[in-house]
């Protein structure tokens, strides 16, 4: 197809559902092919990082950390001070790096790049080539489904006949946008969104609940490491209530809700001025009518894919969220974005890239953060590795000692065998940082012995995984400053 096609037809060698990160990435790998590339988006432009997710959350999360820790100052010296703030001000600020950031990084590249076209509406299938945003019918060769995800909403009595709150709150230019703090807050789930935000709210000084129906927060993390963060977001002062599953809601007065859950098995009722449900993410596969082009489904919803990415549709594919955890993949921005341009080169070059998805760093934005790579000691085990676990807790850690930030972890499975590192668990300040060590180290199967044989800088938290090692073979504890 010729750039001239482009406006007259709407014909685009890629048609891709979505306009978030993964389908930008798919976009521009098209057009440095020389391909044409059209994105069709019903909500913001950029989809859920940018405008609803990592950007604005990670930006606000800051703002509550400077807030809080003027108050809760960690050094004997510093007297604590309460910091006076404007949360309307801080929204403000926030849309604004929003903005710019999709300017820079989003749009200014749809009309810079001639190849790459925009149609806003909701899109939906209505063959194999082609779909249809409004009036208009959009065709592709190939065809790329990267509509992510939504927040899920949980069955609870009477949660429909109350205002809640989900984690779309973040978003600038929609009207789901929270403008102002709320004195109190119970978040209905424990998984990272409600433990990010939650403690941001907590920081803010909002009263937080946060209601987990598991026996733990991130059951399928290290235990060590949902004992750390529990232990740390409870020490705060945050109201963390373990095995407690929301069965029913109250609106008693404007400004108050009551939630009803079985915690542990009884009733009990919590009241606050806003209810947030984060219970998780669902797939938007029920709106781009892929029933009537016989793409698969699994029993979640997301989309299946082969591990070249293509679906059962031969011209169809998908990557980033929408696929969820199919081929060991991770609902994370930059995950779909590497996926998107694998995408792009195997379905308008043949190239049948195979993805990778073996090793992929993950964190928590919490403070302390939580930082993980490769596999659990569980997931090992599983897997028939004979395994080795060493967990050092971060008063081992000179840097964590002299800045009075010892609560954490770090933990390190290891192939008993051939001393292969298989899995790094972090909680520490900046482990989302530390973590990319390990995940460099994952890539080329490195072994224990490097950890140790590598110089670190003294003193940084990434000193953690050298003295986590160094656990395989003697206690740390009796070191000197960075023996080995
Ligand atoms: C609160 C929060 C915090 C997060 N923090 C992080 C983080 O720190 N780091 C990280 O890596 N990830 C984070 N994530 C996850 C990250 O945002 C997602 O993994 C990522 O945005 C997925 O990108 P995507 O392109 O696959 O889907 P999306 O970005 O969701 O884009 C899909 C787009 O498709 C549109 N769409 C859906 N159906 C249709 C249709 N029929 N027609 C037209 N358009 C349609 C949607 O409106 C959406 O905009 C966070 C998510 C949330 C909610």
């Amino acid at each position: 197809m010729t750039e001239k096609n482009i406006n007259k037809n709407s014909s685009f060698d890629l048609l891709i559902l979505g306009s978030g990160s993964t389908a930008f990435a798919a976009a521009l790998r098209a057009a440095e092919l020389g391909k044409t590339a059209a994105m069709t988006e019903m909500r913001t432009l950029g989809g859920t990082c940018v405008n609803r997710g990592c950007l604005p959350s990670k930006n606000l999360i800051e703002a509550a950390r400077i807030v809080w820790e003027a108050s809760h100052p960690r050094y004997a010296g510093l007297e604590p001070v309460k910091m006076k703030f404007d949360f309307g001000e801080l929204i403000a600020q926030k849309d604004g790096v929003v903005h710019g950031y999709r300017d820079k990084k989003y749009q200014s590249i749809v009309y810079e790049e001639d190849k790459i076209k925009v149609f806003n509406g909701q899109a939906t299938l209505i063959d194999a080539h082609t779909a249809l945003v409004g009036e208009q019918k959009i065709s592709g060769e190939q065809i790329l489904i990267a509509t992510g995800t939504r927040p899920t909403i949980p069955h609870i009595e009477s949660l429909d006949r109350v205002p809640y709150l989900t984690s779309d709150l973040l978003t600038s230019d929609e009207l789901q946008e929270l403008k102002e703090l709320p004195a109190s807050l119970v978040i209905v789930g424990g998984g990272y969104i409600a433990l990010e935000l939650g403690q941001m709210f907590h920081r803010f000084g909002t009263k937080v609940t946060i209601l987990e129906r598991s026996q733990v927060i991130l059951p399928n993390y290290e235990p060590e490491v949902s004992e750390a963060l529990t232990f740390a977001l409870r020490d705060e002062g945050i109201h963390l209530v373990t095995e407690a599953q929301a069965i029913s809601v109250l609106q008693k007065s404007d400004d108050e809700i009551e939630i009803v859950a079985l915690v542990g098995g009884i009733k009990q009722s919590f009241k606050a001025q806003k209810l947030l449900v984060a219970t998780g993410r669902e797939p938007n596969t029920d709106n781009v009518g892929l029933d009537k082009v016989g793409v698969q489904l699994d029993k979640r919803g997301f989309v299946k894919v082969n591990d070249e990415l293509q679906t059962n549709v031969p011209n169809m594919w998908a990557a980033g969220d929408v696929i969820g955890h199919q081929t060991e993949s991770q609902l994370a921005t930059p995950v779909g974005a590497h996926d998107g341009v694998i995408v792009a080169k195997n379905a308008l070059t043949n190239a049948h890239q195979k993805v990778d998805h073996r090793v992929i760093p993950r964190t928590i934005f919490t403070d302390p953060q939580v930082a993980v790579v490769g596999m659990t000691d569980a997931e090992a085990n599983g897997t028939g590795i004979r395994c080795w676990c060493g967990t050092i807790p971060l008063e081992l850690v000179p840097r964590a000692e002299a800045t009075h930030q010892s609560n954490g972890i770090a933990k390190m499975v290891i192939n008993n065998d051939t001393h292969e590192v298989v899995g790094v668990s972090l909680v520490m300040p900046n482990a989302g940082e530390v973590i990319h060590e390990a995940a460099m180290a994952l890539r080329f199967r490195s072994k224990l012995e490097d950890y140790i044989e590598m110089i670190h800088v003294y003193p940084t938290m990434a000193e953690a995984l050298k003295i986590a090692a160094i656990s395989y073979f003697k206690d740390p504890a009796k070191l000197s400053c960075c023996a080995e």
